[in-house]
């Protein structure tokens, strides 16, 4: 017999499902909301001008590629982590925390679930109702037992803050709570800083352990801004684990750019756990990939490199936000009744739309229009050649 024949048949990506799907699609004016990337009013993705002058000064001097240190490139980690922290963080200044330069935001997870197994084998794993799909899958195959916590509240089309109150109460010490920094991936809805600050002070008070996951950086309300969340947990001198990912602000996917910083409380905790995170990297792959590593770390460390991202980023930001004010309006031009007004206040790449599962199909085989069966859409995969089309097919699947 065969060494695999009892190997099952693992169930398919629903989100890569979707695109095979859509690539399938022969009619010309589809349009995939499904995706989880930021594509320019020309239906692109992106290629930064920072990325791109960067990448020409590296080309200029070519340099051997030698094996990096296990936790990566020093100045990109520095850049990861003053981002995160803030350029005056006390945490900095006390050598309170680490950073290791990771494969994306999802090897930052990887490593920071991997660490926490060995750290609190006993402890449960807490995400958010609903959250990013491979939340679950990863700190699953981590070794954990994975909870939800109540997060959104359907009826509202907003934040259910009471229930996730709630939900935080009822979890042992020690139970480790992933929650989304900024930009909530797929709902689109951040609790706001009165709301967070109870939640991180509850948090702190029953002995949790949070695990910040920052992978919009830039995309809410700008590169400070989407920070603040990350710097209230750091103030109330709470230990936590932060993953953060540079895919989307840098446009960089394919690199695999992410990071992921440990809090800790002094800096001799800092030596020794930043030698088991290493431990458990060098099990893993041994050591991070060096161009996308390169390439940020160059511009995070340059003060002109690093403006014309922020520009950049801005104009990202910008572009998603203009594209909600159009759907809005642009649903009730085409008749739809109902009020949309909650896109607006959503933040991110991401709107929970509150289309049924029907109706995102009815969209799908109606109008060639791809998205999330949960109603989720991709409002960066919006431009102004598709805008008038999706409202339009939006709000005919409505009536
Ligand atoms: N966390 C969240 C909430 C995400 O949405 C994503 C990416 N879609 C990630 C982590 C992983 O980021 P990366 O693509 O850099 O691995």
């Amino acid at each position: 017999t065969s060494l695999f024949e009892t190997v099952e048949l693992a169930p398919r990506d629903p989100i890569l499902g979707l695109n095979e799907q859509y690539n399938a699609d022969e009619r010309s004016g589809k349009v995939n909301l499904g995706v989880g990337v930021y594509y320019d009013d020309q239906g692109r993705i992106p290629i930064l001008q920072a990325v791109q002058k960067a990448e020409e000064a590296m080309m200029s001097k070519a340099a051997a590629r030698s094996y990096l240190p296990i936790e990566g490139i020093n100045t990109y980690n520095l850049g990861a982590q003053t981002l995160l922290l803030g350029a005056d963080s006390p945490i900095i200044a006390e050598g309170r925390a680490l950073t290791v330069q990771s494969l994306g935001g999802t090897g930052a997870l990887k490593i920071g679930a991997d660490f926490l197994q060995q750290l609190l084998p006993q402890s449960e794993v807490y995400i958010s109702d609903p959250s990013w799909e491979n939340h679950r899958a990863l700190f699953e195959r981590a070794g954990f037992k994975v909870n939800t916590y109540a997060y959104y509240d359907a009826a509202t089309h907003g934040l259910n803050f009471d229930g996730m109150i709630a939900s935080l109460r009822t979890m042992p010490a020690q139970s480790i709570v992933v929650l989304h920094a900024c930009c909530h991936n797929p709902t689109g809805v951040d609790p706001s800083m009165e709301q967070w600050t109870q939640i991180a002070e509850l948090i702190k008070e029953r002995q949790l352990v949070p695990f910040l996951d920052i992978a919009y950086q830039g995309f809410g309300a700008g590169l400070e801004e989407d920070a603040s969340v990350v710097r209230l947990f750091a103030k109330l001198g709470l230990s936590m684990f932060i993953s953060s990912s540079f895919s989307k602000s840098f446009s960089l996917y394919g690199e695999r750019v992410g990071a992921l910083t440990l809090v800790t409380s002094s800096k001799d905790e800092t030596s020794r756990v930043l030698s088991q995170v290493k431990r458990v990297i060098r099990t893993n792959y041994s050591n991070p990939p060096t161009h996308g590593g390169k390439v940020v770390a160059t511009v995070l460390n340059s003060p002109e490199l690093f403006q014309t991202w922020a520009t950049e980023l801005a104009g990202m930001r910008d572009r998603i936000r203009e594209m909600r004010a159009q759907l809005v309006a642009k649903l009730k031009e085409h008749g739809a009744t109902q009020n949309f007004d909650f896109v607006l206040e959503q933040r991110g790449m991401f709107s929970y739309s509150g289309l049924t599962a029907e109706q995102v199909e009815r969209l799908r085989q109606e109008h060639g229009i791809y998205a999330v069966s949960s109603g989720r859409i991709c409002v960066a995969a919006l431009n102004s050649q598709n805008i008038d089309v999706v409202a339009k097919a939006i709000a005919q699947v409505l009536k």
